[in-house]
């Protein structure tokens, strides 16, 4: 039944029909032209490839909603279920309007109520409409009656508005239906005799009313139902309801980096270091703000919201958001007239739309842009934010200190007694100037060499290698600090001049194979360094244990460790996706139970130390590796097992400072093996 067909007065429905659908358009199409234009004030973006890749990989993960399921865990979030229900019919009833309103009503393609097509629609519709009733209805109930902690700071009225439209829009349709079949005008196909369940059920309400009444119904319905839709339309540029078509985008132009990886800055063509101002953010970073639908999900990831500091990632992204929307009318109007940004909008982001603690507070452990469901990056801007940071000489002393030693003596450690090669000491190892003629090249690192604790890590990887046979060689006083902390800390520039000088060393002995135990030295010279076309394969030492384990060339002994738990450092785990060989590694020892953490994998909790922070202080709240400590101690295990120094070193100091030194142990995977099989 065309309800465009009908008159409304002297109103022909055709004209009410088009006339609300374009005000709802141009509506729409302002505010989409508005947010393009402060989207587009930001900096270009560069590397983009493998477009195809990109857009299917995006479509498959919207379509299946696994952009939402990965985050679904049975017993302490089901919220991600309720979202796929609600998208999933989202995405039909786009098809439904598209086919059956815009076409059928809107062109007059009335052929299309009366065909088999329509039939078996309005069945997956009615199916779709009850999904998105209890979708949203689940979701105001969380959002406005349970109110999980993730969700604080959210109860808004958009939010109220975007989930009741969702709730009580699927009833308009519903109805709608209902009406139609109450005439006796069913959807056509099999004879009939099979109606779609919920709105065949709804339509027995209007059994015995008049013909004319149930046509008023209809038509009211019919009208709610189609407006709003538009309303919804309209609302979606104007609310976080932007998600469903920023996120779309903001997956396909993902930055094309490693996970790992930051962007480089052309130091020697750069105006400006990191984010001073909104405008200073590229188009991409501007997207990202418009994708975050305020879910959460990364504060309840974070590790630093999470232990009281006053970091929170969902916060950072709406406070830029919020900046743009308020500084970009006046920035296009100055870009159009050629001037200046004005300085009274155009305020500083480092400092006072995003305070310092929150800037410094960031491990850059990753939880957060592994949990978005948008693919929103945090980490590149907060860097950015240090990056501008640095470049005006605002940091905490620690992390000048730090820095300055980078810069000076090639390591962060500034208070060590040892040089690069007293870890080696008496035991044979080469180094490539003595020998260049190596298979593989040991990474040391600088705290596998240059720390107290760290250098048994070194040491226990080194007898490792050599028990197998290995035929390996370090660089000695040659290897200089990979830069990860420098370049996390926000001084691109020591980091540049870092990587620079290791590629060319590295160059010079022709290495091609590097192993390192420590996985920042890992991410950097792996992920990173190609920037800089420094191209070596790179693996860590768990992936080589792993490999001579299974080759016999690494002889197991004892065990007897008792319960064991393994801690994912963030740049081997989340950052690299190294999760199962550290595992397998594990399991070999005999006598020995793993116990995993309900925090591990992709969801592990950070020890801390990355970023930087190893060597800041921790004032604020309480210290994440005690956090974590505390973690493995409710696992009743005896050991943490860990693949980092910087994990390893935040472990010793928790454990000391909660007094567990008698009944729980950290050690590397390289320490245990080594342990074993000298057994
Ligand atoms: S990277 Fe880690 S510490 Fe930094 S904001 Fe994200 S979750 Fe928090
Ligand atoms: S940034 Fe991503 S995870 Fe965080 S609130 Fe926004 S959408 Fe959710």
């Amino acid at each position: 039944m065309l309800m465009t067909r009908n008159y409304f007065g002297f109103i022909p429905g055709y004209a009410l029909f088009w006339g609300v659908f374009a005000i709802a358009l141009l509506l729409f199409a302002y505010r989409i032209r508005q947010l393009l234009q402060y989207m587009f004030l930001g900096q270009k973006e560069t590397g983009y490839k493998s477009w195809g890749k990109w857009i299917s990989t995006t479509f498959a993960y919207v379509f299946s909603q696994l952009c939402q399921l990965k985050n679904f865990r049975f017993k302490k979030d089901r919220a991600p279920l309720g979202h796929a229900l609600m998208a999933w019919g989202f995405f039909v009833f786009v098809l439904f309007y598209f086919f059956f309103f815009i076409l059928a009503q809107g062109f007059g393609f009335a052929g299309l109520e009366n065909t088999g097509f329509f039939y078996y629609f309005a069945w997956v519709m009615d199916f779709m409409a009850v999904f998105i009733i209890i979708g949203a209805g689940w979701g105001l109930i969380r959002r406005f009656i349970i109110r999980p902690a993730r969700l604080k700071g959210g109860q808004t009225i958009e939010a109220f508005i975007i989930l009741l439209s969702v709730f009580t829009h699927p009833f308009a349709f519903l109805f709608n239906q209902a009406t139609v079949i109450a005439m006796g005008e069913a959807p056509a196909g099999l004879g009939h005799t099979i109606l779609p369940p919920f709105s065949s059920w709804l339509s027995h309400l209007f059994t015995g009313s008049a013909l004319t009444v149930i046509q008023n119904w209809h038509i009211a319905f019919f009208w709610t139902d189609w407006l709003t839709v538009l309303l919804v339309l309209v609302y979606i540029p104007y609310s976080r309801y932007l998600h469903v078509i920023a996120s779309i985008f903001n997956g396909i132009f993902e930055p094309r980096l490693p996970k790992g990886a930051l962007k480089p800055i052309d130091l020697e063509h750069a105006e400006f270091l990191g984010i001073p101002t909104i405008d200073k953010l590229t188009w991409k970073q501007n997207l990202d703000l418009y994708a975050c639908v305020v879910c959460g999900n990364c504060q309840e990831q974070c590790p630093a919201f999470t232990t009281g500091k006053p970091l929170n990632p969902k916060k950072v992204i709406q406070d830029l958001k919020k900046q743009l929307l308020i500084a970009g009318p006046d920035l296009v109007k100055a870009k159009a007239k050629g001037e200046p940004a004005p300085e009274n909008v155009n305020v500083t982001l480092a400092g006072k739309v995003i305070l310092e603690d929150e800037i410094w507070a960031c491990t850059t452990c990753g939880a957060c842009d592994t949990t978005c469901p948008v693919w929103v990056k945090h980490i590149d801007k907060i860097v950015d934010l240090r990056r501008n940071l640095v470049e005006q000489s605002i940091l905490p002393e620690t992390a000048k200190a730090t820095l300055q030693s980078i810069e000076r003596r090639g390591h962060p450690w500034r208070g060590t007694t040892l040089n690069r090669t007293d870890w080696a000491k008496g035991m044979n190892i080469k180094t490539l100037a003595e020998d260049p003629k190596v298979d593989i090249l040991y990474w040391v690192g600088c705290t596998e060499a240059l720390d107290e604790r760290g250098i048994k890590i070194a040491q226990s990887f080194a007898k490792l290698m050599q028990q197998a046979g290995v035929n390996f060689g370090i660089l000695g006083t040659e290897e200089s600090c990979c830069g990860d902390p420098a370049r996390r800390l926000g001084d691109e520039m020591t980091y540049q001049a870092q990587a620079q000088k290791n590629i060319e060393v590295l160059k010079g002995y022709n290495v091609k194979k590097i192993v390192t135990g420590c996985p920042h030295c890992y991410n950097t010279i792996k992920n990173e360094y190609p920037q800089f076309e420094g191209n070596f394969e790179v693996i860590h030492h768990t992936e080589l244990i792993g490999d001579l384990l299974k080759q016999g060339k690494i002889k197991i002994g004892k065990g007897d460790y008792g319960s064991i738990t393994f801690h994912d450092p963030c740049y081997l785990g989340r950052h690299n996706d190294i999760y199962r060989q550290p595992r397998e590694i594990l399991k070999e020892l005999p006598g020995t139970k793993m116990v995993e953490m309900e925090k591990n994998r992709k969801r592990a909790f950070c020890c801390g130390g990355g970023g930087g922070r190893l060597w800041l202080e921790e004032r604020i709240g309480q210290r994440i590796s005690e956090n974590r400590i505390d973690q493995v101690i409710s696992t009743k295990a005896q050991l943490v097992a860990t693949a980092c120094p910087y994990c390893l070193q935040m472990f010793e100091d928790a454990i000391k400072t909660k007094q567990a030194q008698d009944t729980l142990k950290v050690k590397d995977i390289a320490e245990l093996i080594a342990e074993s099989s000298a057994k």
